[in-house]
């Protein structure tokens, strides 16, 4: 096998994770089983409102996968492929859920690899259980005094209380 093929992989998963629910900690351990590390990068999404801090973000997942072996977090500072660039991740992983993830999904990947030819972009299937989890629907629900519990762990359901329902 050539050096190249035997190159380890270090795999990234950006998002916002404006917070995180139990379909990103899915694809979190599931990114983790293939490749044996994975890094959480927590993103600034500029065109998106954010509901929590950087700060907020960074430490809801601590406390909810920080723990887990081979599962590093840290915030991304600039864009996505650079910051992969200083990492030497060479695969960023996201996650697709409805057909609906996929247009979006896909400008974005090319783009990304037009931007780092590096780096491959590769998908994960939601599980079907969280196939129609988001951090945005979530947030909706709970500001309508809808429980959240099943799709979030328990802090990140008491943190998204607090924050849309002020108490
Ligand atoms: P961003 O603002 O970066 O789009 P999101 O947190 O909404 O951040 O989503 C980031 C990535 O996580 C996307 O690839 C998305 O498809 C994936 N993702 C979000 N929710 C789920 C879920 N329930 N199951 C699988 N993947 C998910």
């Amino acid at each position: 096998m050539s050096a190249a093929r035997k190159q380890k992989s270090i795999a990234l998963f950006p998002a916002s994770f404006d917070p995180v629910t139990n379909g990103h900690r899915d694809i979190i351990v599931r990114a983790r089983n293939v490749f044996g590390e994975v890094i959480v990068g927590v993103a600034t999404n500029v065109g998106k409102d954010e509901t929590f801090s950087l700060d907020e973000r960074l430490e809801m997942l601590r406390s909810v996968i920080g723990n887990e072996p081979g599962i590093r977090i840290t915030a991304i500072n600039g864009l996505t492929v650079d910051f992969a660039r200083e990492l030497d991740a060479n695969v960023l992983i996201r996650g697709l859920r409805m057909m609906s993830d996929f247009e979006y999904e896909f400008e974005m990947a090319l783009m990304n690899r037009h931007l780092n030819p590096q780096v491959e972009i590769l998908f994960m299937m939601a599980s079907h259980e969280y196939m129609y989890v988001s951090s945005s629907r979530l947030k909706e629900l709970v500001s309508f005094g809808t429980s959240v519990d099943e799709f979030v762990p328990k802090m990140v359901a008491e943190r998204l209380t607090r924050k849309l329902c002020g108490d």
